[in-house]
């Protein structure tokens, strides 16, 4: 018996520039599931890793002066460091230049070219080196890429190419019977106009890439960098080399990615499945861009942010917290300082920290020992609290980790304004016995702030559960010193 894990993945990201704030958004909504998943004990997976091989990763290494490996090496080891300064607790780490994945992709190939789904022929057209990827006359903008605003290059050559246009029908039923896939939702229908004006087949080889896999029957050929990467969902899941594993893990249940890339998992990625008779994935969200002070964020303008720089400031949780609750999941954002620091002061340093010092000071002279467990059928808190937790729940279900949040905020709000109307400091002289009624509502109400905020700040989630543990209580510091 084999139980299905709950998998998660991150895209693969690709090694031509260091890690900024885009890719720690996507790893940690993804780390941000997978541990509200666990504290619901929900069996989950959590992949991430590189994508290392194109032409891209050669022009990066020549530029200084270093081979292809060495800089995949060096790059890899940036991703997996700053994986471990934000706290991402993934399962696998997969690099897309080890044989585990590269035998697959291998093998996927020869399979499909046996089958009849790849065939040779040869390719003339648009090719965006920075997408590496032909674009279409009707994808241009001002004859330019979209996204990198660079003219493509006229591109010809041999290729072997993948049957997609025999995929067209196929993907616009299952974006039919399976509408949550394309999410969120206002996203699907660029797609689905996208498959209904025509799919050409796609090019997935290359003779000038010599930093690639190669293709086995004919290796003058490497593999398009795009199509060996996608595969990793699968080569990691163990696919082709531990059946158990695979049962266990696919289909994937979510693959977490930025909106720039959605067409690749959206179109190709099930087509490629579609063509080895695997089940599709559950669900490709694609979430929004970030821009930095208002500005988009690009290596011109020197704008990037270093996820580095604000947690060594301000603390790793303060910025998991920060970029969940500032923008909803799914839509653009924008970062400016002003707006960290307004939410730290406001959210974290006064109603949530101040809320816990408030009540753990007022318990430590009101009540002394905390019991294990505490029932009050008349507390309005406790029941506010219950329905949060419901709240809360259905956000995080629906990948709404803002509103998410919002539920917990309004209930520490709510809690706040408990304590100034009913002033336990006071009360505490005339109803001892009601004063410890009160503080012993907020304590317990504030147990459920340790798990809720597990997923998003594990950190200061522990520190708080610690220190409403039963027992004697002590007056502590702040949790948040503010920000001046
Ligand atoms: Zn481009």
């Amino acid at each position: 018996m084999t139980t299905k894990k709950f998998y998660i993945t991150t895209p693969l990201y690709y090694l031509n520039s260091e890690p900024h704030i885009g890719h720690a958004y996507t790893t940690l909504a993804a780390d941000v599931l997978a541990r509200y998943k666990k504290t619901k004990n929900e069996p989950v997976y959590f992949l991430t890793g590189t994508d290392e091989h194109g032409a891209n990763i050669e022009k990066a290494a020549l530029n200084h002066n270093v081979t292809p490996q060495q800089w995949t090496d060096d790059m890899a080891a940036k991703f997996k460091a700053l994986w471990q300064v934000l706290g991402i607790e993934y399962d696998d780490f997969i690099r897309t230049t080890e044989p585990r994945h590269e035998r697959v992709v291998q093998a996927i190939f020869e399979k499909l070219l046996a089958k009849g789904d790849i065939y040779k022929g040869s390719y003339s057209g648009k090719y965006c080196l920075s997408c590496e990827s032909y674009l279409d006359e009707s994808e241009l903008v001002d004859g330019k890429c979209p996204i990198h605003k660079k003219e493509p290059q006229i591109i010809e050559e041999e290729t072997y190419f993948f049957k997609l246009s025999a995929y067209q029908d196929k993907l616009l039923k299952y974006y039919e019977e399976n509408p949550t896939f394309i999410s969120p939702k206002h996203r699907a229908q660029e797609i689905i106009n996208f498959v209904k004006g025509g799919l050409k087949d796609l090019s997935v080889s290359r003779t000038k890439v010599k930093w690639g896999i190669s293709v086995p029957s004919d290796p003058n050929h490497t593999i398009y960098v795009w199509f060996d990467a996608l595969i990793n969902y699968i080569s990691a899941a163990g696919y082709l080399a531990d059946e158990n594993k695979f049962k266990e893990l696919w289909p994937a249940d979510i693959h977490f990615l930025g909106k720039e890339i959605l067409r690749f998992h959206a179109v190709i990625w099930p087509a490629v499945l579609m063509a080895l008779d695997l089940p599709l994935p559950k669900q490709d969200f694609a979430h929004g861009w970030w821009t930095i002070e208002g500005e988009k964020m690009s290596k011109s303008l020197g704008n990037f942010i270093d996820p580095r720089d604000i947690t060594a400031k301000y603390g790793v949780d303060a910025f998991r917290y920060f970029i969940f609750r500032e923008v909803p999941f799914g839509q653009d954002g924008d970062f400016s300082m002003e707006a960290f620091k307004k939410r730290f002061n406001a959210d974290l340093a006064n109603d949530l920290g101040n809320l816990l010092s408030r009540t753990l000071n007022m318990a430590a002279k009101n009540v002394g020992e905390i019991p294990q467990t505490y029932t009050n059928a008349n507390s309005a808190l406790l029941k506010k609290a219950e329905e949060t937790d419901k709240l809360y729940d259905q956000n995080m279900n629906a990948l709404a980790f803002d509103k998410a949040l919002d539920a917990i905020w309004a209930l520490a709000g709510y809690m706040n304004k408990y304590i100034d109307e009913t002033k336990p400091w006071m009360l505490a002289k005339t109803d001892p016995e009601k004063t410890k009624e009160i503080l012993l509502e907020l304590v317990f109400a504030l147990r459920y702030f340790a798990s809720w905020l597990a997923p998003f700040m594990p950190t200061s989630a522990a520190e708080i559960s610690r220190r409403l543990q039963s027992g004697k209580i002590e007056k502590y510091g702040p949790l948040f010193p503010r920000i001046d």
